[in-house]
């Protein structure tokens, strides 16, 4: 094409309100905002007016300049075969919670009964549901994680007094944050029982007195301590006289066959626990937040301490909860009890659908489908193996996956790189063939040529 005269240029830069008229573009403002969009405008003008852009490709170059989304968190397939994965944003929501969460976020009846225009208990159909699952607790609450719970939980109880605590179980929950710390943060003193691998219930029983304000149970969610050990079981702490609360962690609100040593709140709410604190983004599948289920009127006074308000639950945290509570299978469930002959059939399809296309990285290797067990993750039921299958790669696969613009992580595994299919819902198993196949054409173009 001949270059236009230098004079004409100005006149071919297309104007700006032309370019943010374009429907595309609208649609992009709508997304991203006006001065985001406008200033994409202004840079692909600049190149007009420079020669390195020809007018009628403004509106594309800007579009493909601009993100897709206005939020840097990049959605991500988890083929890593780790149910609750922290680094991922521990459970995936259900799209009955996602509805329910974009539902809630404008104007909402949250804390306003709409028969009276009276004020209500915030987040009442979340409690309800609560305590429609475990008919155990008399009461619930909801806070913004675990460690609120736990937090709110022994400050109300023992601020100022002592919280009787095995030795076995002064656990570090992850990036570096120990449970000692957090409770001491809360003026309450610790008084540790027992030893690393044993304690009684002599040792409780030696400890409890006048100043205690709560015993506390802590889940090691995250490890196990097996051989010679010893711990007391709730019925006979609760037996003691003082509150017990019990840090169960993952949020198992009734016993799970498949997770036989994870603590649940039916059962230490029955057994005698005053109160259960738990994650309510782990096994439970929902949104970050943390419940405290128990006695009426712990929960009562708990509800009514000031630190409650600096850790309450947002309305769409509320709503999600509500929607895990009451709608379908979680996908954390799914994942969790996901059947290994579908696993295996899955891991088949996807092996025949990508096999012609991967690249070879390393003499004579072969995609295969193999045993490959998946974990909870997240801080539970550490040791208990889900039997599943995965698809092998190269070991050269995992970065390059991690590196789409649709990233799938993958799991690594002695010099292969693992992709398991017990995280990814079945109707997403051509995303992740796709992934498969462009991640193959990154590392064919990225080889030297022989
Ligand atoms: C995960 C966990 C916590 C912390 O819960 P968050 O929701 O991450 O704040 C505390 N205690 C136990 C036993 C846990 O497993």
């Amino acid at each position: 094409m001949p270059q236009p005269h230098p004079g004409d240029v100005r006149r071919l830069v297309p104007r700006t309100d032309a370019v943010l008229a374009d429907p595309a573009v609208a649609q992009a403002i709508s997304r991203l905002g006006r001065d985001r969009v406008r200033a994409a405008v202004h840079v692909a003008q600049e190149q007009v007016r420079d020669g390195d852009l020809r007018p009628d490709e403004v509106v594309r170059s800007v579009l493909v300049s601009l993100p897709t989304r206005a939020t840097t968190l990049t959605p991500v397939l988890n083929a890593t075969g780790v149910v609750v994965h922290t680094n991922l944003g521990r459970a995936p929501l259900s799209t009955a919670a996602v509805e329910a969460i974009a539902a809630a976020a404008g104007a909402v009846d949250v804390e306003l009964d709409l028969a009276t225009g009276a004020r209500s208990t915030r987040g009442r159909g979340t409690l309800a549901a609560l305590l429609e699952a475990v008919p155990e607790a008399g009461a619930a609450l909801v806070v913004n994680n675990g460690a609120a719970a736990l937090v709110l939980a022994t400050t109300a109880l023992a601020a100022g007094r002592e919280v009787v605590v095995s030795r076995g179980q002064m656990v570090e929950i992850g990036d570096g944050f120990r449970l000692p710390d957090l409770i001491e943060s809360t003026g309450a003193r610790l008084r540790e029982v027992g030893t690393t691998n044993r304690t009684t219930l002599a040792d409780y029983e030696g400890a409890v007195g006048p100043d205690t304000g709560c015993i506390l149970i802590v889940h090691p969610s995250n490890f196990r301590v097996e051989g010679f050990t010893a711990s007391v079981p709730v019925r006979e702490l609760a037996a003691l006289g003082v509150p017990v609360v019990h840090d169960t962690g993952s949020g198992l609100l009734r016993p799970h066959p498949l997770l036989p040593d994870e603590p649940d709140a039916a059962t230490s709410l029955a057994d005698g626990a005053a109160v259960v604190t738990c994650s309510g983004d782990k096994l439970l599948g929902g949104p970050q937040s943390g419940l405290v289920l128990g006695r009426a009127e712990v929960v009562e006074h708990l509800r009514r301490h000031p630190l409650a308000r600096a850790v309450r639950a947002d309305k769409t945290t509320l709503a999600g909860l509500e929607a895990t509570l009451r709608g379908p299978r979680t996908p954390v469930r799914e994942a969790l009890e996901a059947d290994p002959v579908e696993l295996r059939a899955r891991s088949e399809r996807l092996a025949d659908a990508i096999r012609h296309g991967v690249v070879e990285h390393g003499a004579g290797h072969v995609v295969e489908v193999v045993p490959a067990d998946g974990v909870v993750g997240g801080g539970g039921a550490p040791g208990r193996p889900l039997p599943g299958w995965a698809v092998t790669l190269p070991e050269a696969y995992a970065a390059a996956l991690r590196g789409l613009a649709r990233p799938l992580l993958a799991r690594l595994d002695h010099g292969r790189c693992l992709v398991d299919l017990r995280c990814i819902a079945a109707d997403r198993d051509d995303d992740v063939a796709e992934a498969i196949d462009l991640a193959g054409a990154q590392l064919a173009a990225a080889q030297p040529t022989a």
